[in-house]
């Protein structure tokens, strides 16, 4: 049996609740409760957000302006001004440390005097605010208090807490002191087993990870180091163990799953795929032909397969799934193909009708509002005609039922299902996935994803799959520019777009809001849409949004794609899988609310046809690292580059852009730069499940 550090934190002692020691009542458990922090093991990982080095403190003379340091001194003096009837005040105390004078303030908060008295010694830190006279504004603070604790408290290097209302740095200090020597002891490393062999008699304990600390004494120099380096030191070691535990489930599942399942043989006889090629219009590219040999490798496999095909937006993921359902259909197993929204599930339910139709093979649709559907697809007046045609010519059993989530839930019940493939899959948890999979008897699994994955979130969130790149887009497509610009210059994109669309080009607008909200800073579709009707007549503007239902919103696609509509006003609905060709331009504003993949995934709806494609930014840029940060979206379209970028800057759940991507949140591990302990986690978790 493995013991992860949470399970085995569970069955020690650390497992026990904090209400249970001495010096903690009622009122202070609660408090630790909202810090999140249950048992004694809790407490022990609660990280400290930095650490102030006490042996040495700054003289209140050397203070610098704008920058951040602790002084130590006595109060010589203090009081609260108020003025406009009391309602405005100003709190002050003026602190001496023989070197010189500084005075700390607390704006409306004077209640802050009964903390505080004349003679104490204090700690302050903060940024002086002014130096004539030296001023910090809203420090932090903590009492010296000369007692049997000093030692945890002064000359060395302390931790400094989150904390909450009512809880004080020092009480909290000394409490995980306290708890540290009772329990150090009972921290176990969860990996010692590692570096000894198996076989191996009784010997002494061995580090599992020799260069990295074990892991009682990384929690303890967590709190207090020795060093400033060490606390890095320890924050690296309760990574990799964060790490390794995820990468030993995420492994565990897959060595099960080679253990257990027999793969369903589905590599097909071509039969379907030739004659689907050569009405295809065009060639595969040599990315494409390649990865579908991977797959179908995988599909005839004693395995079933489990494969991530990654590839940017345009690159033709949508024609490799085709691809690879018909070599299911063509063995006899019917396939379930699940995407994220209704729009991208009723697009490819389209574009497969129109494929499949003359081999004759079901396709059907089943989303949220159209459960009941099992055999022949209700469809709007728009499709009717073409899945009718489908439906009356069906010499094969087999099916393929394209949907939303509502494939997951339980009125869908395939038989013989060999294939699942899940369009925009970091748009799924790895939960409800899983829950797609489990409707069959281990079938194939194909997952695909246009947001470019660094590889520390790939290896973290997709340890279990085989991955395949499409790294190559179709030829003779137009290029795609790309504008930054401020709102003042929209007049002219104006202009630039009427151009287009008299140009016969079709056009998409984004804006981050459904509706105006309170302030109106941010631009709604609703209010826009009105505008752009005038501005862009005689052109047909149409809107889309997440608040019209399943109907309307197909209506406004489908007047979008067959050009009806030239142009269409829009949220970040869009943003994944939509695919017109004829549609060139795109306009985004308050770009700056968006994240950069999410931008560059929003611009994948663009540059898919024979025409030069235009993508203008517009922005509200107030910083020069804003400014750059979008820059980076005109100067490359290499979706890995912007996703580095993007993880960089705004962390994976930002990048993956949902709370379901099923990114694990770490406590020390940080995905955007612990790309080595990640690598070295995924090592170190084969080579335990090896042993075990
Ligand atoms: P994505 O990978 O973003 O899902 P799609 O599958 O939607 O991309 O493909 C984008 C467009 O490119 C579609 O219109 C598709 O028909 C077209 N396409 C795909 N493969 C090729 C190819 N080999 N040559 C030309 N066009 C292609
Ligand atoms: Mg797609």
């Amino acid at each position: 049996m493995i013991r992860l550090p949470s399970s085995s934190a569970r069955a020690s002692p650390l497992g026990a609740p904090l209400a249970a020691l001495r010096g903690v009542g009622p009122e202070r458990a609660a408090q630790l409760a909202r810090l999140g922090l249950h048992t004694i093991g809790d407490l022990l990982l609660h990280r400290p957000r930095r650490y102030e080095d006490r042996r040495r403190f700054l003289a209140v003379a050397d203070l610098q302006l704008g920058k951040a340091a602790t002084a130590r001194g006595k109060i010589v003096a203090l009081g609260v001004k108020r003025w406009r009837g009391g309602s405005k005040s100003v709190f002050e105390f003026i602190l001496d440390d023989g070197t010189a004078r500084l005075h700390c303030r607390w704006w409306n908060l004077p209640f802050m005097e009964k903390y505080f008295r004349p003679g104490e010694e204090v700690l302050v830190y903060g940024k002086p605010n002014s130096l004539k006279p030296r001023t910090i504004d809203h420090p932090e603070t903590e009492i010296v208090k000369t007692d049997e604790e000093d030692f945890v408290h002064l000359n060395r290097i302390v931790p400094i807490y989150p904390l909450t209302e009512g809880l004080p740095q020092r009480w909290l200090r000394s409490f995980i002191w306290q708890t540290l020597e009772e329990y150090e002891s009972s921290i176990l490393d969860p990996w010692n087993g590692l570096a000894v062999p198996a076989s191996a008699g009784p010997r002494p304990p061995q580090r599992a990870i020799p260069d990295l600390p074990g892991r009682a004494d990384a929690v303890h120099m967590l709190h207090f180091p020795e060093e400033m380096a060490d606390a890095e030191i320890a924050r690296q070691r309760l990574a990799l163990d964060e790490f390794l535990e995820l990468q030993v489930a995420v492994q565990r599942r897959r060595k099960n799953l080679l253990a257990n399942a027999k793969g369903l043989p589905c590599a097909g006889d071509n039969h379907l795929i030739k004659p689907f090629l050569k009405q295809l219009g065009f060639t595969l590219t040599e990315a494409q032909t390649r990865v579908l040999r991977q797959i179908r490798r995988d599909m005839s496999g004693s395995h079933p397969m489990r494969r991530l095909l990654q590839g940017d937006v345009g690159a033709g993921k949508t024609v490799v799934a085709a691809c690879v359902a018909l070599m299911a259909l063509e063995s006899g197993f019917n396939v379930a193909l699940m995407a994220p929204t209704e729009i991208l599930a009723a697009q490819h339910f389209q574009a497969f009708n129109r494929w499949f139709r003359s081999p004759g093979i079901r396709v059907e649709l089943r989303t949220g509002n159209r459960k009941t559907s099992n055999l022949e697809p209700r469809t709007s007046n728009f499709e009717r005609s073409e899945s009718a045609n489908s439906a009356l010519r069906t010499p094969h059993s087999a099916l393929l039922t394209i949907g939303t989530h509502a494939l997951i839930e339980s009125g869908f019940a395939p038989d013989n299902l060999g294939l699942v493939i899940i369009d925009e899959q970091h748009r799924f948890g790895v939960a409800q996935r899983e829950k797609l999979v489990r409707k069959g008897r281990y079938p194939h699994l194909l997952v695909m994803t246009a947001t470019p994955i660094p590889r520390t979130l790939g290896l973290t969130l997709y340890g279990d799959l085989d991955i395949s790149v499409i790294d190559q887009l179709p030829a003779g497509r137009g290029r795609l520019k790309t504008f930054l610009r401020t709102a003042d210059k929209l007049p002219k994109v104006f202009d630039f777009i009427r151009d287009k669309l008299k140009e016969g080009r079709q056009a998409y607008l984004v804006y981050p809001r459904v509706e105006e909200s309170d302030g109106g800073e941010l631009k709604a579709v609703i209010t826009e849409w009105e505008k752009l009707q005038k501005e862009f007549a005689p052109s047909q503007i149409g809107l889309l949004h997440g608040r019209l239902n399943p109907e309307e919103k197909e209506r406004v696609m489908a007047d979008f794609r067959a050009n009806r509509v030239q142009a269409l006003v829009t949220t970040s609905l869009i943003e994944v899988g939509v695919d017109v060709p004829n549609a060139t331009v795109m306009l985004i504003e308050n770009t700056e609310r968006f994240g950069l993949a999410q931008l560059h995934q929003l611009r994948g709806r663009i540059g898919r046809g024979a025409h030069e494609s235009y993508c203008v930014l517009v922005a509200d840029i107030k910083t020069e690292e804003a400014r750059r940060r979008l820059k980076v979206l005109e100067e490359t379209t290499d979706g890995f580059r912007i996703a580095e970028e993007d993880l960089k800057l705004r962390g994976p759940g930002e990048l993956l852009g949902q709370q379901q991507s099923g990114v694990p949140s770490f406590r020390f591990g940080d995905l955007a730069s612990d790309r080595a302990l990640v690598e070295r986690a995924r090592a170190l978790a084969k080579a335990w499940l090896e042993k075990t």
